[in-house]
């Protein structure tokens, strides 16, 4: 279907100079507060008179009924939000006057839902802007970029009805998997005693081949049904990764650690709960917290910052002394507490100690992941935090769960992202247009 599109532009300017800066600021307003929607408005209404024009004459498509006969019958206005301003155009409808059944072909032709009022593409600029600052901001942001004043309440509408936060399904076992929460402002609810005190949790797996692949973000949902969605459709006693790293709670590592080969015991919370087991073996307060110390300082390795490639054999020797050093240090205090008659403190260790230099283990037989990818994800839950402390109103859980999900889909896999937009766009290459001539038009009075 080929139109040529005449656009017929009044261009007043003064006579005693006007700045560049002017004529093209000009030029952008009307393109983009009229031009472009109004061209598109026009293009689609030629389309729909050939598609009605085709129906009514018999040329079109066969009814459910076998009749090829259909009649106008009304046409009711509807505006269409998108990026290039508000799109106004009328839904024709036709009836087959064999059955009586209604018609709307633009739309059909379009594929259009009943009630659309945006495009996808507004959806994806939408979704985009809002996910990198707070909503009030991204609404004034929108209108200041031109073209779609979009309030924030419509905005928090759309993100919430949007599918564009899937994440895809995985069915291999990763290398490792990764979890962690981060705290943040949610909607308080008195009523149903919801404090203001979100906790926003996070699984993502590295696979095979070092790709980050984002599993998910949940607020309110306890670490099991997050394992459980984790897990997802793999076989019962298939691994979802080789080695679960957190450095997140009990409750974390109780239901991720068994979707895992190996689970490194997060450090930190070592070092904090031998506290209460201390407690309930009787240790004064004052003992209790100079054994602390006295653990944090034993099993505190440092991992070389480089890849292994660059590390000298030398280096991999002083990193397995400094581990068996520590392994060996760690023994002795178990003994020491059992010395003392701390039976429930050693038990503690004695379980403790059989992960917590799993990460050395595996830096020193792969000598991936542990560094380069713990780094790539203490920066994207900063980025996360910092994200979600700037989006200034209380979120709601699954608000503030599925803003996560956009944003780490962004920050892990840009392509992934794009994909999506691309098979919801249909971009197929289906639209061409080309600007022919743009001159000067002919007054009517000088024209034959
Ligand atoms: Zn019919």
């Amino acid at each position: 279907m080929q139109n040529i599109i005449t656009l017929d532009i009044l261009s007043a300017v003064s006579e005693n100079g006007f700045s560049l800066d002017e004529l093209v600021l000009a030029t952008k307003t009307l393109f983009e507060q009229e031009g472009m929607a109004g061209v598109i408005g026009l293009i689609l209404r030629l389309v729909d008179e050939k598609l009605c024009m085709d129906l009514v004459s018999g040329k079109g498509s066969l009814c459910s009924c076998g009749s090829r006969r259909y009649a106008y019958l009304d046409q009711r206005p509807r505006r269409f939000r998108t990026s290039a301003g508000t799109v106004r155009i009328s839904w024709r409808r036709l009836e087959c006057t064999g059955c009586g059944a209604t018609t709307i072909p633009l739309r059909d032709f379009l594929g259009i839902e009943p009630y659309q009022s945006k495009t996808a593409e507004l959806e994806k600029v939408v979704a985009e802007v809002v996910s990198e600052q707070s909503y009030r901001r991204s609404s004034s942001h929108l209108e200041i970029i031109g073209q779609i004043p979009v309030p924030k309440s419509t905005a928090h509408r759309w993100i919430a009805a949007s599918d564009c936060d899937g994440m895809q399904e995985r069915t291999d076992t990763f290398d490792v998997l990764f979890a962690d929460g981060t705290g943040y402002k949610r909607r308080p609810d008195e009523a149903a005693h919801i404090n203001n005190r979100g906790e926003l949790r996070i699984a993502l797996g590295v696979d095979k081949c070092g790709q980050i692949v984002p599993l998910g973000a949940f607020s309110g949902v306890s670490w099991d049904r997050i394992a459980s969605a984790v897990h997802g459709t793999r076989k019962e006693d298939q691994p979802v990764a080789d080695l679960l790293v957190s450095d997140g709670e009990q409750g974390l590592c109780d239901a991720l650690g068994r979707l895992c080969g190996v689970r490194q015991r997060c450090h930190w919370h070592t070092v904090h709960d031998l506290n209460h087991v201390l407690w309930q073996d009787d240790a004064g307060k004052k003992e209790r917290v100079g054994l602390q110390k006295e653990l944090a300082a034993m099993i505190g390795i440092e991992l070389p910052q480089d890849d292994i490639e660059r590390i000298q054999e030398a280096d991999k020797e002083a990193l397995l002394t400094a581990k068996n050093h520590a392994d060996h240090e760690l023994g002795r205090f178990i003994q020491t507490l059992l010395n003392k008659g701390y039976q429930i403190a050693a038990d503690y260790l004695i379980r403790a100690r059989r992960h917590l230099f799993s990460y050395v283990d595996r830096w020193l037989a792969t000598g991936i992941v542990s560094p380069r990818v713990s780094s790539f994800i203490e920066r994207m839950m900063r980025e996360l935090a910092r994200r979600l402390k700037r989006m200034a109103f209380g979120w709601s859980e699954e608000g503030a769960a599925k803003m996560a999900r956009i944003i780490i889909k962004r920050f892990t896999s840009v392509n992934q992202w794009e994909t999506y937009w691309k098979n919801r766009l249909r971009l197929n290459g289906n639209v061409m247009l080309i600007i022919g001539t743009i001159r000067k038009a002919v007054p009517p009075t000088l024209g034959r």
